[in-house]
């Protein structure tokens, strides 16, 4: 069987420096926000080129955190609307609704399955105060435009980044792309922890300011509280595991670029279609997501023939139990890559051999 993401074969080589960093855990006792979560911050905002990393518990809370840490400071406020795309893992979603916040869901382009930014403008009214943007499946938006829209209306620019880690734009990294940006460290990112974890990343020092304290009970100064905040830190071990693995994050993201390169130029099934994609380094497969009318026909016979995949996602927000309200809306481009996409095995430690057999299969169905 070659399984849709092998994250046993991904952790294994950190085990034994990790088995490491715990007796050391041990020895200190230090269990909360302590000098590995602060080594990680660190080391994580150089990457990104932002001047502050604040870890969180995970990447809903670093969405919400951020949208909340606006509300702090006075730039938002309850009711106001955000721009977000429509074809997105709900986690993007929920983080405006658990702020108070309006979603305004705009249709994705077919090509990227980013949000189409030619719509965006339609879109904006009195109310519209931000932009929050997803890098999808590892790619990233088109932020030029986005932030020519933005500095137009005057609307904040929120990357949510937690599938894109690592992903570079005109020569600067997701994360610093825009106000403030969201990662996730949940095992199955491109940057994984062995549990929960997350980050926010900013240049702005008011925000960052207002967020080490709202993850931290709204509180920078013990028993102290300047906010009605929230617990939310990143773990001190996930953050230990963070530390061994983000050296390697570049390498194992060319790794999937290779893979990803090799589903483009040989992949030839004239019912696939596959994902558009420059060839440069904007985009970090996260997912390699490819569509087709026969979906469920196709994940049956690759299952059938040992490989697994995964459709991400089988139903879009608005069509969800929880956004009742979002269920008259009608987003046919949306609906129907959510009845088309089916992603492939993708992964810094899928061997060739087993593309191969991916490739093999796919070409011969019919
Ligand atoms: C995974 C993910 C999140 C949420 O991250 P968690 O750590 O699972 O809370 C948010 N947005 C997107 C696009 C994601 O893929």
């Amino acid at each position: 069987m070659i399984p849709f993401l092998d994250l046993k074969k991904m952790n294994q080589p950190y085990e034994a420096a990790f088995q490491e960093k715990v007796t050391a855990f041990f020895e200190k006792g230090w269990y909360i926000l302590g000098d590995e979560v602060a080594a990680f911050e660190k080391q994580f905002a150089a990457y990104c080129g932002t001047t502050h990393c604040i870890g969180v518990g995970n990447g809903l809370d670093a969405l919400v955190l951020i949208l909340k840490g606006y509300i702090t400071l006075g730039k938002l406020q309850k009711g106001d609307e955000v721009i977000v795309p429509a074809n997105t893992y709900i986690a993007t979603i929920l983080a405006i609704l658990q702020s108070d916040l309006v979603p305004v869901m705009v249709e994705p382009t077919e090509d990227t399955f980013n949000i189409d930014t030619s719509l965006i403008p339609k879109k904006i009214t009195p109310k519209t105060k931000a932009i929050l943007t997803v890098h999808l499946y590892g790619q990233c938006s088109d932020m030029d435009e986005i932030i020519t829209i933005a500095k137009a209306h005057n609307l904040l620019v929120i990357e949510d980044a937690a599938q894109a880690h690592g992903a570079v734009f005109q020569d600067k990294r997701v994360g610093s792309l825009g106000n403030a940006a969201a990662f996730s460290f949940y095992p199955g990112k491109n940057l994984g922890a062995l549990g929960d974890g997350g980050a926010i990343t900013t240049n702005d020092d008011d925000l960052a300011e207002v967020l080490f304290s709202l993850r931290n009970y709204g509180s920078r100064v013990k028993y102290k509280n300047d906010y009605i905040g929230f617990n939310s830190r990143l773990d001190e071990l996930q953050a230990a595991f963070l530390n061994l693995k983000l050296p390697n994050l570049d390498k194992d993201n060319q790794l999937r670029r290779d893979i990803a390169s090799r589903y483009l130029a040989e992949i030839k099934n004239k019912e696939v279609r596959l994902p558009k994609w420059d060839f440069s380094n904007n985009h970090v497969f996260h997912l390699f997501v490819i569509r087709i009318k026969r979906r469920d026909d196709l994940q049956k016979k690759l299952f059938g023939n040992g490989i697994q995949t995964v459709i991400h996602y089988p139903i879009p927000p608005h069509q969800q139990n929880a956004l009742k309200e979002w269920n008259h809306l009608s987003l046919p481009i949306t609906e129907k890559i959510h009845d088309e996409v089916l992603s492939l095995p993708i992964s810094p430690v899928l061997t060739t051999e087993e593309v191969d057999t991916i490739i093999r299969i796919l070409n011969s169905f019919l």
